[in-house]
């Protein structure tokens, strides 16, 4: 298969080859992993989880090559990359915990018979992960998959081979050998793992490369949790805290230099309040500054790669040349590096690509509406995609009524989407299949099972 050729996205350096495993190799792995899942699933869930919980120490010990992987192999500051590191390894003990719970059987019974509801897991899964949270997609799939039972073949996307390799070393060395496997390559070999003998696919990533995979895996009708994108919508009514709602624009669209699934893609402002509220924009996003993510003093690295970059760039050129005004960047810049500078557009008009497709880089774009409820909402809707939104108004129930007739996952008022620990991070119509976390999102690495006796 197509060999990896990892990149550092500021340098273009060449920080590995790595050869694209073989169709033996992802048969091997899925093949060593069914063997082992056996034994796996006896376990109980406690037990599993007292191994799993190993990883905290695993993943602290590496720390620092982890954040260091991240930020050479994907770009983003180094900063950030170890807020991720210590933020996801923070976290795993409550979702091992968590995880445990959901996988606890419920008992019912009449007067005849005693069912319990047993979770059984559902074997070898494949979970196909992004490259824009290297550490935080894996682990929110391979957390529910183990602790459900299932044993995994692991593929990290080509842009992160190396912090693949350490997440990979920092869970098999708690599970008992062949529970996890490592394949490595590019979509080619993701597809190879999707067709193999893999029994469900946990997989975050691109809304195209989703819909490949539930075509692909419908022939023996694997089972399928797809996480993917979004074209997240933000509706600010004129009597919203502004200030507050710049804030949670600049920094959605900006932040992870915009390579977020729910980063904010489209923004609707009350049209009467529409040039206060670029000047605010305008301001908060001049203090983005990108660069090279181990310098001082820079908020964005560079965009995954050139290709990435050069599509951000495409999808401004041609907005602008079709009517939007550029507020602030729009140009790529000269040498080596696949860097693009925070940019705001505004006045984009809903037609424009750049209002449709999801943009994933570091563009605020800005549009008008007229205030009327029913046309936020109507703008809101307006996209295939359904993962996050949120709504801004001084008056709290209007925001809760736009807010429950937007048709995305997660909705916040006054606030950005994600929901409170403990809740499941859900995309809605083409932003997702399945969903993952909380205890509804754990149970999908399992199907209950029923057992039955007479009493
Ligand atoms: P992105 O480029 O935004 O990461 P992709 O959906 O292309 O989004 O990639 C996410 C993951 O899916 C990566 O690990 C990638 O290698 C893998 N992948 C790409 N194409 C396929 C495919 N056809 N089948 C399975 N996995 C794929």
């Amino acid at each position: 298969m197509q060999p990896i050729i990892d990149r550092n996205p500021s340098t273009g350096e060449v920080l590995a080859e790595i050869p694209g495993a073989t169709l033996s190799e992802i048969q091997g792995a899925v093949a060593t992993a069914r063997q082992a899942q056996g034994g796996w699933a006896q376990l109980s869930p406690a037990d599993r989880a007292q191994k799993l919980q190993g990883m905290v120490a695993s993943l602290e010990k590496r720390e620092g090559k982890i954040a260091r992987a991240i930020t050479q192999e994907m770009g983003k500051t180094f900063a950030a990359a170890t807020g991720e590191v210590k933020g996801y390894t923070g976290g795993v003990s409550a979702q091992v915990e968590e995880v445990c719970k959901a996988m606890q059987p419920d008992d019912f019974s009449t007067d005849k018979m005693q069912t319990q509801v047993v979770r059984a897991p559902h074997g070898v899964v494949a979970a196909i992960t992004p490259w824009n949270f290297p550490l935080g997609m894996p682990l929110s799939i391979l957390i529910p998959a183990l602790g459900a039972g299932n044993s995994v073949v692991f593929k990290p996307s080509e842009h992160v081979p190396l912090t693949g390799v350490l997440i990979f070393d920092a869970i098999a060395e708690n599970v008992p050998a062949g529970v996890i496997t490592l394949v490595q390559g590019a979509g080619d070999v993701g597809a190879a793992l999707v067709e193999s003998d893999v029994d469900m696919i946990g997989f975050v990533g691109s809304r195209d490369t989703g819909k490949r995979i539930m075509s692909s895996a419908a022939g023996e009708l694997k089972r399928l949790v797809l996480e993917l994108g979004g074209k997240d919508p933000v509706i600010v009514f004129a009597d919203s805290d502004l200030e507050a709602a710049a804030e949670c624009v600049t920094g959605g669209s900006l932040r992870n230099t915009g390579q977020v699934c729910c980063s904010v893609e489209r923004v609707f402002v009350e049209a009467s309040v529409s040039d206060k509220f670029e000047s605010m924009v305008l301001e908060k996003a001049k203090a983005w500054k990108h660069g090279d993510g181990f310098e001082e003093n820079v908020n964005m690295g560079p965009l995954v790669s050139v290709e990435q970059r050069d599509k951000v760039a495409a999808q401004v050129t041609e907005a602008v040349r079709d009517g939007a005004r550029l507020l602030l960047g729009g140009q790529t810049p000269e040498g080596p590096g696949a860097f693009y500078p925070a940019t705001v557009l505004a006045g984009v008009d809903p037609s424009l690509r750049v209002a449709r497709d999801e943009t994933f880089g570091p563009v605020v774009s800005l549009s008008t509406f007229n205030g009327e409820e029913a046309e936020a909402i109507r703008l809101g809707n307006d996209t295939p995609y359904g993962l996050g939104a949120s709504v801004w108004s001084g008056d709290v129930e209007r925001g809760r009524r736009v807010a429950g007739a937007l048709q995305a996952g997660q909705v916040g008022v006054n606030r950005y989407l994600a929901g409170a620990a403990g809740t499941p991070w859900v995309g809605a119509r083409q932003s997702g299949f399945g969903f993952l976390g909380g205890i509804e999102g754990h149970r999908q690495f399992a199907t209950p099972k029923t057992l039955s006796v007479p009493v």
